[in-house]
């Protein structure tokens, strides 16, 4: 049994069948991508896995339980987080006060923008902060501003944000779109790392196939809206279909 459980999901928008009858399975720790051609529908499946869109049929299971009809924050309370394909920090706060706001939120259901300042001096609070600021390795960068660093290491702080929540499904929609190759090699070894240390689940949409080979233990590919195969990584560079479903691209 997978902790997601994605089936005979639909989603059209207007005319356009965006997602057509959609089965998934995500097993329990392992790296899932899902790949496939622009346009195929990637998005919107982790848009309907977060609940940010409502599927026209089917159903999304998570751990058991339904999340459709859930509001994103509910679904991300289940233990689902979700990694933006544009880092969402704030580039005005430093590394440290990125870090605290997700810690803050977890414990008071809330956050305020005003309240970090006194967050800030919380004991417990700030512990988490810089273990999880260790984790990342980026203690040493606690006081810069978020906004000054490079892609790579937007995109590890808004990890460890989401880390922070300790969710139990990590899922990445383009992690590394647009990075220069040494961040998106920094990324890669960050994902192995939380996959080696970590008790968690990771769905990741990625285009870049050298990022998906070197994290995936299953693929899943869709091409326009229907998933054509799902296997494991050996098996789907030589597969035919998949060739097919990228010609043109
Ligand atoms: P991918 O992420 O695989 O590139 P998307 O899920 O973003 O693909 O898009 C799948 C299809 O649905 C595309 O044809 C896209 O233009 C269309 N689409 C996505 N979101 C919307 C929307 N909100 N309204 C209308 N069409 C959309
Ligand atoms: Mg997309």
């Amino acid at each position: 049994m997978g902790i997601l459980e994605v089936k005979n999901v639909s989603k059209n928008f207007g005319g356009l069948k965006a997602l057509n009858n959609v089965t998934l399975d995500v097993r329990e720790n392992t790296v899932h991508a899902i790949i496939g051609p622009n346009g195929a529908g990637k998005s919107t499946l982790l848009n309907c896995l977060v609940g940010k869109l409502i599927p026209d049929t089917g159903s999304v299971m998570f751990d058991g339980q339904s999340v459709l009809g859930r509001k994103p924050f509910e679904i991300n309370q289940m233990g689902i987080s979700r990694v933006f394909q544009t880092p969402e920090i704030f580039g005005d706060l430093t590394v440290m006060e990125n870090m605290l706001i997700p810690i803050f939120a977890r414990r008071d259901g809330a956050f305020r923008m005003h309240a970090i300042e006194s967050v800030a001096h919380e004991s417990a609070v700030l512990e988490q902060a810089e273990k999880m600021l260790i984790d990342m390795k980026m203690i040493d960068k606690r006081h810069m501003h978020a906004a000054s660093m490079s892609r790579g290491d937007k995109r590890r702080l808004e990890i460890g944000m989401c880390l922070s929540q300790e969710p139990r499904l990590l899922l990445l929609d383009e992690p590394t779109a647009g990075m220069a190759r040494a961040d998106t090699n920094n990324t890669i070894d960050l994902l192995k790392q939380i996959k080696a240390e970590r008790d968690i689940t990771i769905a990741i949409i990625e285009h870049d196939m050298h990022v998906v080979f070197s994290l995936a233990d299953r693929i899943t590919v869709l091409a326009q809206g229907t998933p054509l195969v799902e296997d494991e990584p050996q098996n789907i560079r030589g597969n035919p279909k998949v060739r097919e479903a990228y010609l043109g691209e």
